[in-house]
């Protein structure tokens, strides 16, 4: 069983340090995936994870969000043994169609057209999170430090020593940090970050449907930013819509009926009638990014790695794929663990992939933002492109499905 430790019982263990392989600084979405993906591909591991909030499954990355997992992060999930756990919340993506507002470009997707069982699923983040809660609770290898913080660092040669808010001394052969974008342990280890924000808010709530969703995912392009529909489970969408910020406030303030009128309005008609919404809440869009993946026996995960506008759904996807990186070198060599030439490895393999994303991303977010007449007429022209020649949107469709290079259309 995870042991879960308590003030008054690290009290006790202030004198000698407490040894783990592997301590996640961060128990979010990506670092409670990683210790999940250890326990599976490295049982012999020690890991600790120390987190801020009491919570299992934090409120703080569990939150009422709802995310596209691509195909190739369902196939992830496979191999970490969650899916199965997973996959009664899931809601299969089978087309998306790709839009701009007041303009004639449209593009679409299908699962059918590229031989796949769906171009992805959407599964609300609280399931993931009390599923990862029970599933770690089984685990014997690890140990859990909350509510607690790292406030100080030392690092020797083959180990890293962290000081705990309480005063407890962990040591390990690797820290992993995962605690999100804005870290306090990433600036410990004098990573810097580098952040742009978009002056755009993320407006996200769950929407009742008249009819039936049929499985398809929307996203319409405004000039103020993108508007997605996700099939959820029981007919709902989740709706992710970008806004001004100056608007968020009056549009969280809204009554249902007022906001869901403003929905209507904004989107349309085409994915039929909105009759209900659960609850809003609102998130500053901002790109953060690391130039440097590791530091010495430390090596970055997740939105403490990578934050990025949700506008392709990619955050999370990415965060799977260093997970897979990670876990699958420690389990190449556990003696090795935390290793000068191990960390290089995991920079060296992850940098590439997180470029392309991060440069995708923030291209869409930067072309289908813009009010400029000449790149409406642009984006339009690239849109109907697709529609019509396979070759282009073969790449929009790999990445989407989260399959990167390795895809191709058969
Ligand atoms: C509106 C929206 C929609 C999105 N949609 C998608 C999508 O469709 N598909 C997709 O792939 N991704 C999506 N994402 C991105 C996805 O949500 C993130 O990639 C993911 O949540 C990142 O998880 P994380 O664990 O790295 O960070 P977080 O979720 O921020 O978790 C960090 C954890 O670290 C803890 N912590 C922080 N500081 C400390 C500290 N000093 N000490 C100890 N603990 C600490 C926090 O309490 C928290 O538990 C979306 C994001 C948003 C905002």
């Amino acid at each position: 069983m995870t042991e879960m430790l308590t003030s008054a019982q690290s009290d006790a263990t202030q004198a000698s340090p407490r040894v783990y392989d592997v301590v996640i600084a961060g128990g979010g979405m990506a670092g409670s995936m990683l210790a999940l993906a250890l326990t599976q591909r490295c049982p012999t591991l020690t890991i600790a994870i120390v987190e801020q909030h009491a919570e299992t499954s934090p409120k703080a990355s569990f939150d009422s969000r709802s995310i596209a997992l691509s195909a190739g992060s369902v196939q992830l999930l496979q191999q970490f043994g969650i899916w199965d756990k997973l996959a009664p919340f899931g809601c299969p993506i089978m087309d998306i169609a790709v839009s701009d507002r007041g303009h004639f470009g449209k593009t679409w997707l299908s699962a059918a057209e590229y031989r796949v069982p769906a171009l992805g699923q959407v599964i609300e983040v609280e399931h993931v999170g009390a599923v990862l809660a029970e599933q770690l609770a089984a685990a014997p290898q690890l140990t859990r430090w909350q509510p607690k913080q790292i406030s100080a660092l030392r690092r020797s040669d083959t180990s890293a020593q962290l000081t705990l808010n309480d005063g407890t001394v962990l040591e390990t052969r690797l820290l992993v940090i995962a605690e999100g974008g804005q870290s306090a342990t990433r600036q410990l280890v004098a990573v810097p970050q580098q952040e742009t924000p978009y002056a755009q808010t993320a407006i996200i709530a769950n929407l009742a449907l008249a009819q039936r969703h049929q499985n398809k995912a929307f996203e319409r392009f405004t000039e103020y930013g993108p508007i997605a529909l996700l099939p959820l489970t029981n007919n709902r969408y989740s709706l992710v819509w970008t806004v001004p910020p100056a608007e968020a406030d009056a549009l969280l303030a809204l009554s249902e009926s007022d906001f869901l009128a403003k929905v209507q309005q904004a989107f349309g008609y085409r994915a039929g009638v909105f009759s209900g919404c659960g609850k809003r809440a609102a998130y500053p869009l901002v790109l953060r990014q690391s130039p440097q993946v590791v530091s010495h026996r430390a090596a970055l995960l997740g939105n403490s790695l990578h934050s990025l506008h949700p506008i392709a759904g990619q955050g999370f996807n990415l965060a799977l794929r260093d997970i897979d990186c990670l876990s699958a070198l420690l389990a190449q060599a556990d003696n090795e663990v935390g290793s000068y030439a191990q960390l290089r490895q995991y920079e060296l393999a992850r940098q590439a992939d997180m470029q392309r994303v991060i440069w995708l991303t923030d291209a869409l977010v930067r072309t289908f933002s813009n009010r400029s007449r000449l790149v409406a007429l642009a984006r339009n022209l690239g849109l109907f492109a697709m529609l019509m020649c396979d070759d282009l949107k073969t790449p929009l469709a790999r990445q989407t499905m989260g399959f990167g290079a390795q895809y191709a259309k058969s």
